[in-house]
């Protein structure tokens, strides 16, 4: 007895180590969206009774912007080495959120608790369903990764969503006021792109140069006034340290929002930093 319970034993240790040496290299492959009669190739998804019945992969988008923000994502705390797959990227950076804010360091201040509460409730009521969210305050605070976080977030959970960085905007905004038609063409097919979006992050709003501020806000004014998606967006402006335009932006940005006959107020959180508690 006392034998088989032993090979038993080591059988079992023999299948668990075998296991652990299949399961990093399987596991790279196999996508999480595939349904019990599928299968995925990284595009589309098979199906094993239909022979030749296919349909695109639910994270094929969530895939391509992954690699198309590595950079900012390993800024943000998501390493390039990751597989997105496994380390699902809004799970990491939320993690990541609670474990910086778990070692006491920011806690006293309201932004991150307030910020990654509002992001488990976007996510419970549907992304795109949601008020739009304005994150402000000042650099370094995790903003932005809070917002690519919503981004990731929406993606993982199929729906069309980009980010739209400064450099975006201000190109945009260029481009609809210059006399070059093949520039304003783009800008326009950028726009067009934009509305099709069931969310868009738009990070870090604004700089110091007051008359690149009026362009783009005037141009995100105008693109807010005729969208009917899910806004995210970050800035370190306040009040009237963006100009008139980021104020009338900011307006728009915090309108209620009705969508399905319900009205959304929007929800603005600030991130005041550790270094303006009081001493
Ligand atoms: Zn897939």
């Amino acid at each position: 007895m006392g034998d088989l319970a032993q090979s038993v034993g080591s059988l079992v240790a023999l299948v668990t180590q075998g296991d652990s040496r299949v399961a990093p290299s399987r596991r790279a492959f196999v996508c999480p969206k595939t349904r019990q009669d599928e299968t995925c190739d990284g595009r589309l998804h098979y199906s094993v009774i239909d022979d030749g019945d296919s349909r695109p992969c639910p994270l094929d988008r969530y895939r391509a912007v992954r690699a198309e923000l590595a950079d900012a994502l390993e800024l943000a705390g998501y390493s390039k080495g990751r597989n997105p797959l496994a380390d699902p990227v809004h799970q990491v950076l939320l993690a990541k959120w609670s474990e910086t804010n778990r070692g006491g360091l920011k806690t006293d201040y309201t932004g991150p608790g307030e910020a990654l509460h509002r992001a488990h409730e976007l996510a419970g009521m549907g992304f795109g369903s949601g008020y739009h969210l304005l994150m402000h305050g000042g650099k370094g605070l995790g903003k932005t990764r809070i917002g690519l976080a919503l981004l990731f977030w929406a993606l993982w959970d199929g729906k069309r969503a980009c980010r739209v960085s400064w450099a975006d905007l201000v190109k945009v905004a260029n481009g609809q006021s210059s006399f070059d038609g093949e520039a304003q063409k783009a800008a326009e097919l950028t726009i067009d792109r934009w509305r099709k979006q069931t969310l868009i992050l738009f990070d870090d709003l604004g700089t110091l140069d007051e008359r690149e501020n009026e362009r783009a806000f005037a141009t995100l004014g105008s693109f807010l006034d005729n969208y009917s998606g899910q806004i995210v967006a970050t800035t370190n402006l306040r009040g009237a340290t963006g100009g008139d335009a980021f104020i009338r932006a900011q307006d728009r940005l915090m309108a209620t929002r009705e969508i399905k006959g319900v009205r959304l107020k929007a929800v603005a959180v600030a991130f005041d930093g550790p270094s303006q508690r009081r001493v």
